[in-house]
């Protein structure tokens, strides 16, 4: 899959060309002041249900986060009607031609509280004053001044496989406990250093950036449309790139390659190895980092209780799973005390 953003002219209309008959999935979000999200929800229901637009959004006061799907021919028209929106005028869209054409089945546009899960307290700032957003180039220049403090602003299963040069990377589960760590760890430095910061997309940074900012840091930056951007910027212009391993997605890839470097291990045996794998008791589910040769041995399980358990016909698992949580599903990702080399 090939992401496109900001296309010229004549690079939509080459993309165009090349979706036919396709659709193409689209993602964007904003943050902006939004008074009432339910007539905004309406407006956008109406326009996108009549352009054959499937996809899941949400809307809050906030702003708005996209995950939508569009006939490549009617493309022109939903931009337009992007264009129409004043806070959406020329937003970066990231585009990608559907190959398998699953990815969404319905229009389905929802009023939420957040359009990201931050377990912040709106009320205490205002998200649309963020930071400065810097381009590929700017970011690598920022990123070499002795000045900056370059922070991940993702979590600990993403970072092990990959991150930028020099950053730190918080060992968190989630984007709120990070926040205050990384204010905690460069309290004296709020108005002499860059505190620089980066994500997968773009979208935790929105955010994060308008919390230093309201948290007295002065020079705020963040990489524009995340790791994703980045990595098309750098090849497309040629530059150094300051990444390396794998970047994490949350889409069926799981994670995409930028450089060579294989910066983790095997969870249970140490090799180098930055494949994510989920146990495949689905009991357990757990996410974790496994070597092809681990997999053979464990029949891709996480321990030997999961390994027998998988072993049991099926309607016996199923039997065992009932009435049961499954609880590695989400927080433990990587954390279990069955893996000993688990970063
Ligand atoms: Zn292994
Ligand atoms: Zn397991």
């Amino acid at each position: 899959m090939q992401l496109y953003n900001k296309l010229s002219a004549r690079e939509r209309e080459a993309m165009l060309e090349e979706a036919g008959e396709d659709r193409l999935t689209i993602s964007f979000y904003q943050y902006a002041k939004i008074g009432n999200p339910e007539l905004f929800r309406n407006h956008l229901f109406v326009a996108w249900d009549e352009q054959e637009v499937l996809g899941r959004i949400y809307v809050a006061h906030e702003g708005i986060n996209a995950q939508l799907s569009v006939p490549a021919k009617r493309f022109d028209e939903f931009k337009a009607f992007l264009d129409g929106i004043y806070f959406l005028k020329d937003i970066r869209l990231n585009i990608a031609i559907e190959q398998d054409m699953k990815s969404f089945l319905k229009l389905k546009v929802k009023v939420r509280d957040k359009i990201l899960a931050d377990g912040l307290d709106d009320k205490t700032f205002d998200v649309t004053k963020k930071g400065e957003h810097v381009n590929a180039v700017k970011f690598n220049e920022l990123i070499s001044n002795p000045n900056t403090v370059l922070v991940d602003m993702r979590n600990h299963y993403e970072t092990e496989i990959g991150h930028f040069q020099g950053a730190i990377t918080p060992d968190v589960d989630t984007f709120r406990e990070s926040l205050p760590i990384i204010e905690n760890d460069l309290k004296d430095f709020k108005e002499e250093k860059n505190l620089v910061m980066y994500c997968t997309g773009g979208i935790r940074c929105e955010k994060a950036s308008a919390y230093y900012k309201h948290r007295g840091f002065k020079n705020v930056y963040q990489l524009e449309g995340g790791i994703i951007e980045y990595t098309r910027q750098v090849k497309e212009q040629n530059l150094e790139n300051k990444f390396i391993g794998k970047n994490f997605v949350f889409d069926h890839r799981r994670a995409e390659k930028i450089s060579d470097e294989v910066i983790a291990k095997c969870h249970q045996c140490g090799a180098a190895c930055d494949t994510h794998v989920n146990c495949a008791n689905e009991a357990c589910h757990l996410l974790f980092i496994q070597c092809p040769s681990c997999a053979e041995k464990m029949n891709n399980c996480c321990s030997d209780k999961c390994k027998e358990i998988h072993a049991l016909p099926y309607e016996e698992q199923k039997a065992l799973r009932k009435g049961k949580h499954n609880s590695n599903k989400i927080f433990k990702k990587g954390r279990s005390e069955v893996l000993k080399f688990k970063a």
